[in-house]
């Protein structure tokens, strides 16, 4: 008979050393790529994550074409070495449907208006994934974006939260995400304080639900923090070097 894993010891922490709001250590290096608009590794924990922008370019088709605004399109792929199992390098399904999830994670922050008839790229490459990589990649994206100047609305931040051996823990690791009993991955816009992501798998109650998505307003609002430092890390230093 197979007994359950304990993922929360009765001092109440996690499997790799974390409370049960505590987030995984985050890295963000802003411009890591030459030839993007804009770009980002993005590390939470075991994550990274390499986002890029390109454009808003010329549309190609050009019928595809928008006569009011950009197009977002958005690329999600998992490297096929980024999990312990290797994973085939033909697009998924699930990286289908997760590239639009993100797109539609992204689409009220743009100001996709200001420029009709183009075309911005968001790359979203998982080099080494260790779950929440959905959630983790709009926070790469909007940094992406915005470190290629791309005007918006706020700064979409993101993070998973669910229900680990009876409790709400934030940003769940593989692990957790596999054993546990639910995984809710939420994006958050702090600027409109607008919810763009909220998807759940497996169950919890009404009082859980509301306990987690408090939560994970909280831990997107850390992310988002983190978010803004490195911007404008990045960005003052540069002014005062101009100047
Ligand atoms: P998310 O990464 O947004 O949590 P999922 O819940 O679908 O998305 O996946 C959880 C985790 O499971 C991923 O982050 C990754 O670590 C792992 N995983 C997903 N797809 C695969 C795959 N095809 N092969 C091996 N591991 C995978």
């Amino acid at each position: 008979m197979s007994t359950k894993r304990q993922l929360i010891n009765e001092q109440g922490i996690r499997t790799d050393g974390r409370g049960v709001d505590d987030l995984r250590p985050i890295k963000i290096t802003l411009g890591y790529l030459t030839h993007a608009n804009g770009s980002v590794l993005y590390e939470q924990g075991k994550n990274k994550i390499l986002a890029a922008v390109f454009g808003p370019s010329e549309v190609h088709p050009k019928h595809t074409e928008l006569p009011d605004r950009a197009i977002l399109r958005v690329r999600y792929r998992m490297a096929p070495f980024s999990t312990e199992e290797r994973k085939s390098p033909a697009p998924t399904r699930r990286e289908i449907e997760l590239s639009m999830v993100i797109r539609n994670a992204l689409e009220s922050v743009v100001l996709t208006e200001l420029f009709p008839r183009t075309v911005i790229d968001i790359f979203v490459e998982v080099l080494q994934a260790d779950a929440g990589t959905r959630v983790a990649g709009v926070t790469a994206a909007a940094l992406a974006l915005a470190d290629a100047g791309i005007p918006m609305r706020g700064i979409t931040a993101g993070c998973a939260v669910g229900k680990v051996d009876g409790k709400i823990v934030c940003d769940l690791n593989d692990i957790e995400d596999k054993e546990g009993e639910a995984d809710m991955p939420v994006a958050y816009i702090p600027t409109l304080n607008k919810i763009s992501l909220l998807q759940m798998d497996g169950l919890m109650t009404q009082e859980e639900f509301k306990q987690a998505l408090s939560k994970a307003i909280n831990s997107a609002m850390k992310v988002y923090q983190l978010q803004v430092n490195a911007l404008k890390t990045k960005y003052i230093k540069r002014e005062e070097v101009k100047k």
